[in-house]
């Protein structure tokens, strides 16, 4: 099928992609010519395994085309996929959908009919709504559905996840739109992924439920973890423990510094909005929200704690800056509110992080960029794992420890035992289990 993806973000691109993959004609269509200039000389402006790879074999294969010409990507086309940003609104959490607007409007004035608009990003209930009120108003002759599909995909783990689905949520209100879906989506139904059909609103709501049901996880096992350090109790032991109970599950339940992400915390916060909006507020999800900003910033006390409370004028060296690994996405990534707070402090950073540091200078000002894991620890005062690459699974302590100033660690990510860095000679802090002394 012609399809058009418009937004060539994490999101777009990845859908883009992968939908070439199982044989279907996709044209990409973004207002940043830089993005687009890029990607037809196969430069994928993401970090993501793998995707460098299949943009050049599909582009090859003619199946997968960019452009930001968005008249010549609707030329034909039975589908198009929005798949724009949704950030939160700065002014009061509520997600800002003035990208969806925008982009619903200029595929109506371009659209050849009959056409099936898809909205791939993460929307509030209703939005669906609002996007066909535009589409009518603008082009009362188009013969148009709107459907909603909400994307499910991992960063870091991208392709994997959108080739091989734990389940594809679709909501459409017409006959038509769920045959043009089933159609789009028949390479995936044919190797068993559920598919789950139901009403626009519900598929619109099921992804803020579920990111925010994964949220809840996080935030409750990091205060668990809290309750760990003082009670004499270690965390890792306690999420095995529930987690092998399936009705709980494993998954989710790693102590941390925090979510964060482009997804968790918007969500989370646009739910609070919708919710309070229809006076229904949900308090657990309200209480979640702010456990987990509390939580972003003690952890730069958790680390001043460490360094005996006097860390004005200490150099601190932060390993690790996106919000998880395999990504070189930094928004709203816990190193932020970790390192604003170390600065407030007046303590001095020195960071390293293998793919986000050039993202991580639109949010962070007065650090120095270091090359290296080793290169960032040269004279440092403490040294903190904020995100858990795996280069910083296997550090070489020993040599670390001669470069230092003082040997201390704090592990936010749990990577290493206690007892193997105290054999060392390094002062050790993680979360979630008592202090080794
Ligand atoms: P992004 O910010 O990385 O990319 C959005 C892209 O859309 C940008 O390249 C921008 O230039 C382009 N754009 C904006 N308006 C446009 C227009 N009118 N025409 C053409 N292009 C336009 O966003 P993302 O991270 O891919 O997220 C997109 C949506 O998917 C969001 O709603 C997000 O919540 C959701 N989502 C994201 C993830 C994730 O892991 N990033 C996962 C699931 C769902």
């Amino acid at each position: 099928m012609k399809i058009a993806v418009i937004g060539v973000g994490y999101v777009g691109l990845v859908s883009g992609v992968c939908l070439a993959e199982v044989g279907h004609e996709i044209t990409c269509v973004d207002l940043d010519q830089a993005k687009i200039d890029k990607l037809n000389q196969n430069h994928v402006p993401i970090y993501e395994r793998g995707l460098e790879d299949m943009v050049a074999a599909n582009r090859a294969a003619g199946h997968l085309h960019f452009t930001t010409d968005l008249a010549a990507a609707l030329k034909d086309a039975e589908a198009a996929f929005i798949a724009v940003g949704t950030p939160s609104r700065e002014s009061d959490g509520h997600a800002d959908l003035s990208y969806i607007y925008a982009a619903a409007k200029n595929i109506a004035e371009q659209a050849t009919d009959p056409l099936v608009i898809i909205n791939k990003s993460t929307v509030p209930v209703g939005t669906g709504d609002e996007v066909e009120n535009i589409v009518k108003t603008t082009r009362p002759d188009l013969q148009f559905d709107i459907v909603s599909n909400p994307e499910f995909l991992r960063e870091g783990a991208a392709i994997e996840d959108f080739m091989a689905p734990d389940r594809i949520v679709i909501g459409v209100e017409t006959d038509h739109a769920r045959k043009v879906m089933a159609e789009i989506y028949a390479p995936f139904a044919a190797q068993g992924y559920p598919i789950l059909y139901v009403n626009r609103r519900t598929s619109e709501l099921t992804k803020y439920a579920a990111n925010s049901f994964l949220a809840l996880k996080l935030a409750y096992i990091n205060e668990v973890a809290e309750l760990c350090e003082v009670v004499g109790a270690d965390i890792k032991g306690v999420s095995k423990g529930i987690g092998l109970d399936p009705r709980i599950g494993e998954k989710f339940l790693n102590a941390g510094p925090g979510y964060g992400g482009s997804c968790f915390p918007k969500d989370t916060l646009a739910l609070v909005r919708t919710a309070q909006d229809h006076e229904r507020p949900l308090r657990l999800i309200e209480m979640i929200v702010s456990i987990n900003e509390y939580r972003k910033r003690a952890m730069s006390r958790k680390i001043a704690q460490m360094c005996e409370n006097e860390v004005k004028g200490k150099k601190i060296a932060i390993l690790g800056l996106t919000f998880k690994p395999n990504t070189d996405d930094m928004r709203e990534a816990p190193s932020i509110a970790i390192i604003q707070g170390l600065q407030d402090m007046g303590t001095t950073i020195h960071a390293y992080d293998p793919e986000g540091m050039e993202n991580a200078k639109r949010y962070l000002n007065n650090i120095t960029y270091c090359d290296s894991a080793l290169a960032c620890v040269d004279s440092a005062d403490a040294a903190v794992i904020v995100t858990e690459w795996d280069e910083f699974r296997t550090l070489p302590f020993a040599e670390i420890k001669t470069r230092m100033r003082k040997p201390v660690l704090v592990d936010l990510r749990n990577l290493y035992d206690g007892q193997s860095l105290k054999a060392v000679g390094f002062d050790y802090q993680c979360v979630g289990r008592p202090q080794e002394t």
